[in-house]
């Protein structure tokens, strides 16, 4: 079985960046690529029970792909769901704290 922690990290940078840098106004091919991207996550993702919670609150707060601030607010905000069933501290879901540390680094 995968190492879900390692898994999560390396899978949490991945959707964060792409986030991060998905346009602020997508095209349709754009919206449509990262729907099925996200979509496909409760399909194939390799933990198994974090792919089911995904695919369980995902019905209750479906993706927004309407551009960037709303995509990287979604993952954050489900990226906290998670933090929150862990046990973990949950992240400030504003675009200014998200870019930071996905996008553009802290300004000093
Ligand atoms: P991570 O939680 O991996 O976070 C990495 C970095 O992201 C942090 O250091 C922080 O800088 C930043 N960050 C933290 N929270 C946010 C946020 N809300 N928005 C943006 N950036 C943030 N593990 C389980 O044990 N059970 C599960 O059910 C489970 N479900 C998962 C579902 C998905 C879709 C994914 C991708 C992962 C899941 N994981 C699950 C793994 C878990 O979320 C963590 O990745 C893992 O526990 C390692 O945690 P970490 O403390 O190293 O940091």
């Amino acid at each position: 079985p995968p190492d879900v922690e390692q898994l999560g990290r390396a899978t949490w940078t991945f959707l964060h960046t792409t986030a991060a840098y998905y346009p602020e106004k997508p095209t349709p091919t754009q919206r449509v690529n990262m729907l099925t991207l996200i979509r496909a996550l409760p399909v194939l993702y390799p933990c198994t029970h974090c792919a089911s919670h995904l695919g369980e609150t995902m019905k209750e707060h479906p993706p927004d792909v309407s551009g960037r601030v709303g995509l990287s607010r979604w993952f954050c905000e489900r990226h906290n769901e998670v933090n929150e069933r862990l046990g973990k501290e949950k992240f400030d879901c504003s675009i200014q704290k998200l870019d930071e540390r996905w996008k553009d680094g802290p300004s000093d």
